[in-house]
């Protein structure tokens, strides 16, 4: 429930509406889209026309609104006071096939049911009946049931697979790659260590380092408790405002963009009030952001490492603004729903390889003289420091023996010894 300090939101705004002096002016409000907060419920409604009805010498004055394809009827101070329950109810869950199912109002929806279309039509978007998804992604089916109501919200099943990005941040990522800027996602920072004595460093959404900027993606949790870090609103507004000194202290600035809703609409609005000012957007491609927003970011890494092995890993982290472990990472878990076909332990076996060629090629062999007789070569000073005790009955020492080797010392122990590179 959205609450702030405490009281629960009910709200109907109305600023958007056409006024006459002070008053609003419902009769030119036809056609008008009204957001409201009820409770966890956010979205809006849309004003079909404008009635009044005369009884006794009194007049009320009436709207005809469409919620979610439902068209109900209210009285204009219902509307104004934000009486929106039996709307709310009876739009949100009622079904009407082919009206408000979910394969009309969200096909993108569809995927997760098992039952495809066939079952999908069974709910409505703000049903709270719970059904159990199949991944669309990895194909695996939840354990966990969920009402097509949080999906729609969340717009995720929180599958295993899932690459931990939220929708608005997935969508204000489209935003900046199609501006063509810089940005490093979930950047950190040693001037971000120390909030509470903390040692962790805590995290930018997006820093860009060309425009000095940050850009802080504030989720809904930003004014309701935060269930995955236990932060009530306040904790999480008081960490906030850490970061953003933080931040300035550093010469950056920062913005943040509003995402209480998981949703087109709200997010393609809340980037133009808060980024329209310094980025041109007249060019954004919306529905590509909300494509992007509704992506796997992992999978779109693997499917592309997949095609792409000719190039080095570093240019296809590049290539989605993440660093090298990250890509590691992703490809790892990727194999294991078959995106890509990284082997983890090939991965593994190659670095291993490459580390001992490495090592050899550094390492020098080393022979052992005493009285000026050769006596045995060994690989490395390190296998020699192993292996003398058994060999010669005495321990060497790593730092002697150099000191023997550049002319330091004469011997170690009565013994001499020489290095040569080795093949
Ligand atoms: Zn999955």
């Amino acid at each position: 429930m959205l609450k702030v300090g405490g009281v629960i939101i009910r709200k109907v705004f109305l600023d958007c509406l056409p006024r006459k002096v002070k008053h609003i002016d419902w009769k030119n409000s036809v056609g008008y889209d009204v957001y409201f907060v009820y409770d966890d419920v956010v979205g809006y409604i849309k004003i079909i026309s404008h009635y009044v009805i005369r009884k006794n010498s009194k007049s009320r004055g009436f709207l005809k609104i469409e919620y979610q394809n439902i068209i109900s009827d209210i009285c204009i101070e219902n509307f104004s006071d934000a009486r929106l329950s039996s709307i709310i109810g009876k739009c949100a869950r009622k079904l009407i096939e082919g009206i408000n199912d979910i394969p009309i109002t969200d096909p993108w929806m569809v995927k997760y049911f098992q039952g495809g279309i066939d079952e999908a039509k069974l709910y409505s978007r703000g049903s709270h009946k719970k059904f159990f998804p199949i991944c669309p992604d990895c194909g695996s089916i939840k354990e966990l049931e969920i009402s097509p109501y949080t999906l729609y919200r969340t717009k995720s099943i929180g599958c295993v697979c899932s690459d931990g990005r939220s929708y608005p941040e997935k969508f204000v990522m489209s935003v900046l790659k199609q501006l063509n800027v810089k940005y490093n996602f979930e950047y950190k920072a040693d001037w971000l260590k120390g909030y509470k004595g903390s040692n962790k460093s805590a995290r930018l959404d997006y820093y860009l380092p060309n425009n000095n900027l940050v850009i802080e993606v504030d989720g809904g949790f930003h004014k309701k408790p935060h269930a995955q870090s236990r932060l009530t609103v306040k904790e999480v507004s008081k960490k906030d405002e850490w970061k953003d000194k933080q931040i300035r202290d550093n010469g950056l600035n920062v913005i943040r963009v509003p995402a209480d809703e998981s949703t087109y609409k709200y997010m393609k609005d809340s980037v133009i009030e808060r980024l329209g000012d310094i980025f041109d957007l007249t060019n954004i491609d919306w529905r590509k952001c909300e494509e992007q927003a509704m992506k796997n970011v992992i999978k779109e890494v693997c499917i592309y490492y997949e095609s792409n092995k000719h190039l080095k890993r570093l240019e296809i982290a590049n290539m989605f603004n993440i660093c090298v472990n990250t890509l590691r990472e992703y490809l790892k878990r990727g194999s294991v729903t078959d995106w890509c076909s990284y082997n983890v332990v090939d991965s593994i076996n190659s670095n291993r390889e490459r580390f001992v060629a490495d090592n050899k090629r550094r390492s020098k062999s080393v022979d052992v003289y005493k009285d000026d007789v050769f006596l045995k070569s060994y690989i490395s000073t390190a296998e020699l420091v192993n292996k003398c005790l058994v060999d010669f009955g005495v321990q060497f020492h790593q730092a002697n023996i150099s000191s023997v080797v550049c002319g330091k010392r004469r011997q170690h122990k009565g013994y001499t010894f020489k290095l040569k590179h080795a093949n």
